[in-house]
């Protein structure tokens, strides 16, 4: 165990630095904090491929004792800490929320009872992942607590579909919304008059049920029907699918491609660049498609 101090902060390398499996994915040297007994470290786990964890997160995989994870945490994730004990706190989107409250304060438990707790959670933390919550829930109860940010599948997840969240061409700022609230209705605190004026780009999480609704919403705004829309599922993980359609048809393309949960859907013109930057078609030896899907009829890196 590493030397104590008030941020959590040691000099001494993790544990698990002799460990076989641990060592093959050694961290480079830096003043690492040590997970002490008793904390719970709130962490992103990213959208989905391992890589795109943080170190701090690959640190805390390291040291922790018990892993309360996420349905959306891939589970190779967790191999990295084999010694650990995984809990699975898997909510289904939509459902009430009493089982949340349940986890926080499974948590605070496990850090009363001296546990070193890694809290793993799809993406990042603090979009629409109820991490505040969470996090709060622990502060009240007098448990010391790191937060970890991690890639949100909004922007990692659309990266990896060849789709820059903001581009020169294309936007000056995104708005990223979630199609459902917490009684899974679509969220009627929303202004999507506001959102379809103000956003070039909108990126929606857990909008799959509601995409019909949505898009209803955002047309009768006066937003282009043929505007184009990418819908990522599976998101950098082996299964990632992408759907590329158009704003009035995206529910029922929605509907027939069968893509399941996760998905990010991504409404604007951003969309298009993946026309040109669909690296993982070209890693697989596609060509890319169109070079200049936006029309601008000059090279990118001019003004
Ligand atoms: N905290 C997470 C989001 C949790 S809400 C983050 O920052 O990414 C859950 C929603 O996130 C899903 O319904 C989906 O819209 C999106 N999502 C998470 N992982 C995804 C993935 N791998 N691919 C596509 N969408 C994903």
């Amino acid at each position: 165990m590493g030397v104590e101090s008030a941020s959590g902060v040691s000099t001494r390398p993790a544990r698990g630095n002799n460990d076989p499996m641990t060592d093959s994915i050694s961290l480079p040297d830096h003043q690492w904090p040590t997970l002490e007994p008793g904390w719970v470290w709130l962490c992103g786990a990213g959208p989905g491929d391992p890589g795109l964890l943080t170190l701090h997160a690959l640190n805390a995989l390291r040291q922790a004792d018990a892993i309360v994870y996420d349905a959306l945490v891939d589970e190779r994730i967790l191999d990295w800490a084999p010694e650990a004990e995984k809990i699975y706190a898997g909510k289904r989107g939509g459902k009430p929320s009493a089982k949340q409250r349940d986890i926080s304060l499974r948590l605070v438990e496990l850090a009363q009872a001296g546990r070193r707790v890694l809290r793993l959670k799809g993406g990042d933390p603090f979009v629409f992942g109820r991490g505040g919550e969470e996090a709060q829930t622990l502060v009240q109860h007098g448990v010391r607590l790191r937060i970890i940010p991690g890639i949100s599948a909004g922007i990692g997840g659309l990266a990896y579909a060849g789709i820059p969240v903001t581009h020169r061409d294309v936007n000056q700022s995104v708005t990223f919304v979630t199609g459902h609230d917490q009684s899974g209705a679509t969220p009627s605190s929303l202004d999507w008059a506001a959102i379809s004026r103000g956003s070039q780009v909108i990126v929606i999480y857990m909008g799959m049920k509601h995409a019909g609704a949505i898009a209803g919403a955002l047309l009768a705004a006066g937003r282009d029907p043929a505007e184009p829309v990418a819908v990522v599922a599976g998101a950098t993980t082996p299964a990632q699918q992408v759907l590329e359609t158009r704003l009035d048809r995206m529910a029922a393309d929605i509907a027939d491609s069968r893509l399941e949960p996760p998905a990010i859907i991504c409404i604007g013109r951003a969309a298009l660049m993946r026309q040109v930057l669909d690296w993982q078609d070209q890693l697989a030896g596609a060509a890319p498609r169109d070079l200049d899907p936006l029309r601008r009829g000059r090279p990118a890196e001019q003004g």
